[in-house]
């Protein structure tokens, strides 16, 4: 075959093909559309996943008639003019692309009226125009598309079910409607309203609208990052609630939502020690910047965007998330025991980020590894102002919580949250250092290990010797030799397998060895339910006393409960 230059038509139909692969694609481009004309409420309507039709209308500033018949031309737009506008964008839109495209694989008419002028409707079929003229019409603009990719069926044949592509188109209307609080969206497929969100400018009266008001009322606004040249705000999911995987984590910038995974990651990083492994957060993060900080210019959809300073946009969503999830106390009756902050703001531990102990001591290995119950008073940790108080042991409560008294009011302690916890710092302190406190075994415990196992645990040995595990390969065969000396003792073979049974999801090493420091000191915490002695409980309470974490164990539950004085007399009518 020679080389030629393709024909409009054909040339035009594979550039369609890149913007607009989906139904979902062409919803989002014209949503977009509206919002960049200011509209205010915009109505979406679709029928057969979008495949037989697609309605979206807006009450924006519309277009004049005369500008009809040029909007559907290839590079037509009225939101960039020069190269350097791009660098200072601040719509959604600016190739003129979508309508030509749309119109390249559909049948479309547009109607549309500016407020002060007169309405009129232009129709076009496989990039022709059919018809054009005046017509009655609301102020803004009506796109209807129908049979979209009738004449493309290699287009066709990628599709999923009707269902799957209104699932698709609801994940992109819900984008939207999330970053655009001031527009009022309303969706519907088939005739059945799906969201419908108040547009009164609230980002939670959106979210509500997304994922209920259940939901929305739980969730924690980010605390504002004060790193410039970027500003971080949105809602984030306190521990308690969480999802499967990572379709809730929702990242925005400078409105337009883009998929990210180092941004996705600096919000999961955030959660690090809050929640168990394999699950994610909920969350809604606004990123804004300068538009010449970010380059929306790097993908056909707009879906990835790149940063001047991709580390800053990193740190700056890691450190509103984590700084967001310490401020915040799950409330109960009572508040959950809330570590008082150092006066910088920062955790008892330098770092946020790291938990690294400087300073508190090692107790002697005693009752669950919980350090000498009858050993002298251990020395305050040098940051005693940011520790927890001294208590004094009470008494136990259905096996599980203790009760003591601290010098402001009661605290109840569950037993396995704060030995896990407890168990959780320690491990994160030995591995980082180095340094495990390791109990060899009388006789070696032979592994069973599928290939697939043994794939994984030569991924992982590293990491397994770093928190005490002395795991030999002999003749074949897989020998454990020591394990973590955390007090109670554990079945060996049953932790390695819970260890490699998790998934390979961790998206990044540091995720990783917390997640494995999480399972160890869950299978080694005192469970609920076990009754413990004076002398056991005073340990676990010192421990607690001396740990630096937060006031939660690694899933994320409070490890203490407090009921201040003050609570108690107002409910006794003290007060
Ligand atoms: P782009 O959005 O990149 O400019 P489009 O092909 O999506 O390109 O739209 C072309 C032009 O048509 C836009 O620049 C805008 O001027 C006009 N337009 C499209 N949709 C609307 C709308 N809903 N309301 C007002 N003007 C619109
Ligand atoms: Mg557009």
């Amino acid at each position: 075959m020679s080389i030629r230059i393709l024909e409009p038509a054909v040339a035009s139909a594979i550039a369609a093909g890149e913007v607009i692969e989906r139904p979902a694609a062409v919803v989002k481009e014209l949503v977009e559309n509206s919002i960049d004309a200011g509209a205010s409420r915009v109505a979406i309507e679709i029928e057969q996943g979008g495949l037989k039709r697609i309605r979206v209308a807006d009450d924006g500033v519309g277009i004049a008639p005369g500008d009809l018949e040029t909007a559907f031309q290839r590079h037509a737009t009225s939101k960039l003019r020069t190269l350097d506008d791009l660098d200072a964008l601040r719509t959604l839109g600016f190739r003129g692309e979508a309508l030509p495209s749309i119109a390249a694989a559909a049948r479309v008419r547009l109607v549309s009226r500016q407020a002060d002028g007169e309405g009129a409707a232009i129709e076009l079929e496989a990039g022709s125009v059919l018809s054009k003229g005046p017509a009655g019409a609301p102020p803004g603009v009506t796109v209807s598309v129908e049979a979209l990719f009738s004449a493309l069926p290699a287009r066709l044949k990628f599709l999923r079910s009707t269902g799957a592509e209104t699932g698709r188109v609801r994940h992109a209307v819900e984008n939207l409607a999330l970053a655009y609080p001031n527009v009022a969206v309303i969706f519907s497929a088939d005739g059945k309203t799906l969201l419908r969100t108040p547009g009164g400018g609230a980002p939670r009266d959106a979210f509500a609208a997304v994922h209920g008001a259940e939901l929305a009322e739980a969730m924690l606004d980010l605390a504002p990052s004060p790193a410039a040249p970027f500003r971080v705000t949105g809602l984030i999911s306190p521990p308690a609630h969480s999802r499967p995987n990572r379709a809730a984590i929702r990242l925005f910038v400078n409105g337009r939502w883009v998929q990210s995974r180092a941004l996705s990651v600096a919000v999961e990083e955030a959660y690090a020690g809050l929640l168990m492994q394999g699950r994610y957060p909920i969350a809604v993060v606004m990123i804004e910047a300068p538009p010449h900080e970010v380059d929306a210019n790097v993908h056909p959809n707009k879906r990835e965007v790149r940063f001047a300073r991709e580390g800053d946009a990193f740190s700056s969503v890691q450190r509103s998330v984590r700084e967001s999830l310490l401020a915040a106390v799950p409330v109960v009756d009572a508040r959950p025991f809330e570590r008082p902050a150092a006066p910088d703001g920062a955790l008892p531990a330098a770092n946020p980020f790291s938990f690294t102990v400087a300073a508190s001591p090692t107790p002697p290995p005693l009752p669950f590894g919980l350090g000498d119950g009858a050993a002298a008073p251990q020395p305050a940790p040098a940051a005693a102002d940011a520790a927890m108080p001294r208590l004094r042991v009470l008494g136990q409560v259905s096996n599980t919580y203790i009760v003591a008294e601290g010098p402001d009011g009661m605290y109840l302690v569950d037993q396995h949250a704060a030995h896990e916890s407890v168990l959780y710092y320690r491990l994160l302190r030995q591995w980082e250092e180095d340094e495990p406190d390791v109990q060899l075994l009388l006789e070696p415990q032979a592994l069973e290990a599928t290939p697939e196992q043994q794939e994984r645990l030569t991924a992982r040995l590293d990491n397994l010797r770093r928190y005490g595990f002395g795991i030999e390969e002999f003749g074949g065969a897989w020998l454990v030799r020591s394990v973590p000396a955390m007090g109670r003792s554990v079945d060996a073979g049953v932790l390695i397998a819970d260890l490699l049974a998790e998934s390979d999801a961790s998206p990044t090493g540091g995720e990783a060895h917390r997640a494995m420091a999480s399972s160890i000191a869950c299978h080694s915490a005192i469970r609920a339910g076990q009754a413990l002695d004076q002398q056991e409980m005073t340990a676990l309470v010192q421990a607690l006393e001396a740990s630096p974490g937060p006031p939660h164990c690694p899933h994320g539950r409070p490890t203490a409960i407090r009921l201040t004085t003050g609570m108690l007399e107002r409910e006794f009518g003290r007060v």
